[in-house]
């Protein structure tokens, strides 16, 4: 029922079969409650069909799909679909940031995050999957963060970056021997200039506590291409912290050649 390609191609590779397009949304989720079924009863289709078909109408929804058997994909619909319900709840009964306004938030399908964040063919949900993941699993996910570092998509890549060194979403201590050779070769050889300045902030906040981290910032300070991942080094570098600004705000702050150079 999984698919796991380890390579490039699961992103482009993971896509559904395109018959399940042009199913009504109700069969659709009567398919999958089928294919569920299947899997723990060990029933052909059609006799599990069969027996889905046959239960009161009421009885028929998601909510009584064990998640572990769905397809990832399907259980990161579901749940994108139930979390933006919830929000919509949430606006409506104007409870936000109320004492207990989260209480009711669907609780995000982690095992199917670590799918999506590295083999969904939406580079969108592969961010959400990753942001999932470094809010609810940072410890656990450190490969799915390393591994995601290497997604076609720039921004994937940040939100892969930032996984990787976030100390406010883990519970225990992050090792910085563990990552600082994954977050400098990001520096050193990503294509995106964007993804390199942002790499340049994360290492800026560890390199008291690694002395290869302050090599690597030297060494782009001089030598990397773009100018502004230049300048960020050398602030870095020189511990000026206020002069480590997003990429976005150094370029408007440069004017609108350096804005239209960036869109290129
Ligand atoms: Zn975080």
């Amino acid at each position: 029922m999984w698919t796991s390609e380890p390579d490039r191609a699961g992103v482009a590779g993971g896509r559904r079969a395109p018959v399940a397009r042009f199913l009504m949304p109700q069969d659709k989720d009567i398919k999958r409650l089928v294919r569920a079924r299947m899997v723990g009863t060990g029933e052909r289709y059609t006799d599990a069909k069969a027996a889905i078909d046959s239960r009161p109408r009421g009885e028929v929804g998601r909510h009584d799909e064990p998640e572990a058997t769905a397809h990832p994909q399907d259980a990161l619909d579901a749940y994108f679909r139930a979390w933006n319900a919830w929000l919509r709840t949430i606006a409506h009964e104007a409870r936000r940031n109320t004492p207990t306004w989260r209480h009711d938030e669907p609780k995000p399908p982690v095992d199917a995050a670590r799918w999506g964040a590295l083999h969904h063919p939406n580079a969108r949900v592969r961010r959400d999957c990753l942001n999932i993941l470094d809010h609810h699993a940072n410890d656990d996910s450190l490969d799915v963060f390393r591994a995601a570092l290497k997604d076609p998509v720039p921004r994937v890549r940040e939100i892969a970056l930032h996984g990787l060194a976030c100390e406010r979403c883990r519970t225990t201590e992050l090792c910085v021997t563990d990552v600082a050779p994954d977050l400098i070769r990001a520096l050193q050889t990503d294509s995106s200039a964007k993804v390199r300045h942002g790499t340049v902030g994360v290492l800026a906040r560890l390199a008291g506590r690694n002395e290869r981290i302050v090599a690597a910032l030297r060494q782009a300070a001089t030598d990397d291409e773009d100018p502004f991942v230049r300048q960020v080094a050398q602030a870095a570098v020189d511990g000026r912290r206020r002069d480590i600004r997003s990429a976005k705000a150094l370029r408007r702050r440069a004017g609108p050649a350096a804005i239209a150079a960036d869109k290129s």
